[in-house]
């Protein structure tokens, strides 16, 4: 997508902290991190949510999860963290490129919402 900012951060014409990268995932540090550890892990073919999913693209969102598991290691959450995906204009989506927020570092809010 041609005005996709997540789509530019993957084509590094917007700079990141990458964290992980492969062949089909991207995940990189939120520039407004909500606690100590929040990253956003992404895919890198564009789909605007999980609404945009279908049999095909969904196998990705496991890919996701994996690297989720990895970084959470990696970053030392053994405590427990959280994945978030935003959907939509209820769900306060801001930007339209499926991402999963992976959030942890701290005792969460026991209300998500
Ligand atoms: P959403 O609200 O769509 O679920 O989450 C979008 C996230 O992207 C927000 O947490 C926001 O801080 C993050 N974000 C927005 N613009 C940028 C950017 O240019 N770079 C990075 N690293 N994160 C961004
Ligand atoms: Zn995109």
């Amino acid at each position: 997508m041609n005005d996709c900012l997540f789509c530019k951060i993957i084509a590094g014409e917007i700079p990141s902290t990458k964290v992980y990268e492969d062949e089909k995932i991207l995940a990189f540090k939120d520039i407004n991190p909500q606690a100590p550890v929040h990253i956003l892990i992404i895919p890198k073919e564009h789909y605007e949510s999980v609404d945009a999913l279908d049999e095909a693209s969904a196998p990705v969102v496991g890919d996701i999860m994996l690297v989720a598991k990895r970084l959470a290691a990696e970053f030392h959450l053994e405590s427990g963290y959280r994945l978030i995906t935003n959907i939509g204009e209820n769900g306060c989506q801001s930007v339209k490129h499926l991402h999963f927020h992976l959030i942890g570092g701290t005792k969460l809010a026991e209300r998500m919402c």
